[in-house]
């Protein structure tokens, strides 16, 4: 056996992440483009100041005042959407050091093996791996040509794998296909409670007018889990915060496997002072949602073909040699993400000038680097 003795089916295997590049227009992995204002800032150091001085203890281990601040900005976002379903109360609140790691803890608790995980491609690339690191057995069905969920053919995958866990993004990544709520109760009564089904709304708060989120949805489903984050809308992907509202029951079981004060002290007052400042945090959504509808209608009016998207990112192609487009944009400064399906390229929505200098940069490496691919998806 060679070394390091690593687990033989990790053998080989390299670790996830989009490339870190240093480069002018980074739109590669739909980060909110707004940084803090200086007051905000100053808030946040303050209260990262007072929590370093009594970094002798352990934090709460129950995060207490950041789960109720979670739970009132998810009843004040379900409100905004003019529901009157019963708000999300700090019990029913988990959160973890970003989504991706409440969402392992969601496998380490219902996953495992001889338990199955289920999805449908394309979606977000982590989801294969949490299945990998808990040994849970990893189902993939399929979407349609325009990327959303066919319920009969959910329903049947369903059927035939009785899965533990359902990850479903809504928006999803990388295509920005958001779940129409009869779909996520479908899906819900389908899986049963001998499951649970993830709806993972990382992109929720960018949704278009008039798309639900499956939060209201919580009441009527007692194995419906709705995972959020900090990072996009809220502009913090650095404080990494991401968090769930479900069941209380599920929160408790994921008690058992979070490893003890797994949210630092710092990471508790830091996103407490972010949530502080929500208004001016989640001030750019509004921005960036009109600058993605424009993005969308510009690439289609290149003749590209654009996946309808309620997120903060726009999935278009297709291209014979997507690579050389890439390449083509990264030349002129800007990145984009090569993902998804064979010839599409995902951008993130930055500010109004980092997009004009995107459409300059596709233009040109349109010009250059060959024809369109033909109409092709998944
Ligand atoms: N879900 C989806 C669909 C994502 O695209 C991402 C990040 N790219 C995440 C979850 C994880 O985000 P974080 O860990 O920063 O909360």
């Amino acid at each position: 056996m060679s070394f390091p003795p690593i687990r033989e089916e990790l053998r080989g295997l390299t670790p996830y992440g989009a490339p870190q590049l240093d480069v002018p227009v980074q739109l590669n992995t739909n980060e909110n483009p707004y940084a803090p204002s200086a007051a905000c800032v100053a808030d946040i150091a303050r209260a990262a100041g007072e929590a370093a001085a009594r970094l002798n203890r352990y934090p709460d281990r129950e995060f207490t005042v950041l789960r109720e601040r979670l739970a009132d900005y998810l009843t004040a976002d379900l409100r905004s959407t003019g529901s009157d379903a019963p708000g999300v109360t700090a019990g029913q609140v988990w959160a973890a050091n970003g989504s991706n790691e409440v969402m392992l803890q969601v496998l380490q608790a219902f996953g495992g093996p001889g338990r199955t995980a289920l999805s449908f491609a394309p979606t977000y690339s982590m989801y294969p791996e949490y299945a990998r690191d808990t040994h849970t057995a990893w189902v993939a069905g399929h979407r349609e040509h325009d990327f959303t969920l066919d319920p009969v053919h959910a329903r049947e995958l369903i059927e035939q794998h009785r899965p533990h866990v359902v990850l479903l993004p809504s928006p999803n990544n990388p295509t920005g296909t958001a779940l129409a709520p009869e779909t996520v109760t479908l899906l819900c009564e389908a899986v049963g409670e001998s499951g649970v089904v993830v709806v993972d709304e990382a992109y929720g708060e960018f949704r278009r007018t008039g798309t639900p989120t499956a939060l209201e949805l919580l009441p009527r489903h007692r194995n419906l889990v709705v995972t959020r984050t900090m990072s996009k809308a809220f502009a913090a992907a650095g404080l990494r915060l991401g968090y769930l509202a479900a069941d209380p029951a599920i929160c408790d079981a994921i008690r058992v496997v979070r490893l003890p004060y797994h949210l630092s002290a710092t990471t508790q007052a830091v996103a407490v002072a972010a949530l502080d400042h929500a208004t001016e945090l989640l001030g750019g959504v509004a921005d960036l949602r009109d600058e993605r509808d424009r993005t969308v209608v510009w690439l289609r009016e290149q003749g590209l073909q654009v996946a309808d998207s309620d997120a903060n990112f726009c999935l278009f192609g297709t291209f014979e040699d997507r690579h050389a487009v890439w390449q083509g944009l990264l030349d002129a400064g800007v990145l984009v993400r090569e993902v998804g399906p064979e010839g599409w390229l995902r951008v993130s929505i930055g500010t109004h000038e980092e997009m004009a200098t995107f459409r300059d940069a596709l233009r040109h490496a349109m010009h250059h680097h060959g024809p369109q691919g033909k109409e092709t998806t998944v």
